[in-house]
């Protein structure tokens, strides 16, 4: 069966890159699965040659993979920073109050709109994951536990429940039909109403080869071009976009129907999709060399640990995020190049990465073993890892990153 393009339709004949084959991402395994056989799914991800989005096929259903269970975001200190300084920029440039309906398609835990409600504005959450939506509706963020799209959308229409501001972060990436839920942002939204999305931006997973962001929870990857296309699809018009330094550079979009003239295009719009074109967004070819790029990153990196192991270098990893998930599986680094890993989430502790099998320890555990090497996983938090544990100085450890190229960090 042909692949199609989850936005114009086209059959998908393009490929962007190809990871091999790799078990999702998240699917963390306890000491007693490690004999069970482990789904994998091809990681192929295409381009399409109309709109250029960048996609993967969908292999497990939404509900499969975000149904039950997510992490609750308000773990994270410097995530909650970046929603609190968020609250207080839109609120003073559109000037919401106790009027105003604030609406955020995967609301997590409440973790956002709890400043909005700090400051009397009305809010309602949606999202899938039961367990953070329960734990948002209990410390009184309203949360409406289900899949956003035009059917839930028509649902709130006939509530009267309309939109002054409608937030999406890291959530266009999930959504597996996209059409249906940039159609249903349109029902809610008011007919002066600001849409706000984050999400990671293409060109910067291109430039800066980031190619262990794609896992399979990802069905899309979006430059700018391409986002604005499918909301003109739906009458919605970008009138503003800021570049964000988040999950190793995103962007933050603002939209409105196209008919609104009481917002201007501003010349921040403009002069990103000049960079994007300059850059190549908007050519079939540029896109097509990303994958041959990838493969001499994986060569890069496997003589890199290689010759480190031949020196007779100890390496472990600091971290498990999704995005070493990718990486490790696709380079085939097993504990025979990187011994275990640590990560600070308790979550995790005890649990094996799904694929590679490495186990997960508690970060005390470098204290104990002092090893030469130290592989930051998630590298977008290289800088604050690096002050966390810059006691593996005192033995001589040095710190290593794998993205966009291998290199000790000095
Ligand atoms: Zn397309």
């Amino acid at each position: 069966m042909a692949n199609l393009c989850r936005i114009c339709g086209v059959e998908l004949k393009h490929t962007f890159v190809d990871l091999g084959i790799s078990p999702l991402a998240n699917s963390y395994l306890k000491a007693e699965d490690l004999t069970r056989m482990e789904p994998h799914y091809p990681l192929c991800v295409y381009v399409c040659d109309a709109c250029y989005l960048v996609q993967l096929p969908v292999f497990e259903s939404p509900e499969a993979i975000f149904g039950d269970y997510a992490y609750f975001s308000s773990y994270s200190e410097s995530w909650l920073k970046h929603a609190k300084t968020y609250t207080e920029e839109i609120v003073e440039r559109f000037g919401y109050g106790g009027n105003s309906q604030v609406i955020e398609i995967a609301s997590n835990d409440g973790y956002l709109l709890q400043y909005f409600k700090e400051k009397g504005i009305p809010v309602l959450g949606i999202e899938p994951a039961k367990n953070v939506a329960k734990a948002a509706d209990e410390a009184g963020i309203p949360t409406r536990i289900d899949f956003f799209g035009r059917r839930m959308a028509q649902e709130l229409a006939r509530e009267g429940k309309y939109a002054d501001l409608l937030i999406g972060n890291n959530v266009l990436a999930h959504v597996p039909t996209l059409n249906d839920f940039v159609e249903g942002m349109k029902i809610i939204l008011k007919s002066h109403g600001v849409i706000t999305m984050e999400f990671p931006h293409l060109m910067r997973l291109i430039e800066e080869n980031q190619f262990d962001t794609i896992y399979h929870e990802h069905f899309s990857y979006f430059s700018f071009t391409t986002v604005e296309k499918v909301f003109a699809m739906h009458g919605l018009k970008l009138f503003d976009v800021e570049e964000l330094p988040t999950h190793g550079g995103s962007l933050r979009i603002y939209a409105r129907h196209i008919d609104d003239d009481s917002k201007r295009v501003s010349k921040r719009v403009l002069d990103l999709k000049d960079r994007e074109e300059t850059a190549g967004l908007t050519r079939l070819e540029f896109y097509l060399s990303f994958g041959e790029r990838v493969k001499e990153t994986k060569r890069n990196i496997l003589g890199f640990l290689l010759n480190a192991k031949r020196e007779g270098k100890s390496i472990v990893g600091y971290g498990a995020p999704a995005k070493g998930n990718t990486l490790l599986n696709y380079c085939g680094m097993r504990t025979d190049f990187i011994e275990y890993t640590v990560d600070r989430s308790p979550h995790k502790q005890g649990q094996y990465l799904p694929g590679t099998h490495i186990p997960i320890y508690h970060p005390d555990k470098i204290k104990e073993t002092k090893p030469n090497y130290l592989v930051i996983l998630p590298w977008n938090l290289k800088e604050e890892i690096m002050e966390q544990m810059a006691h593996i100085r005192e033995w001589g450890g040095r710190f290593v990153v794998l993205i966009p190229a291998p290199r000790i960090c000095s």
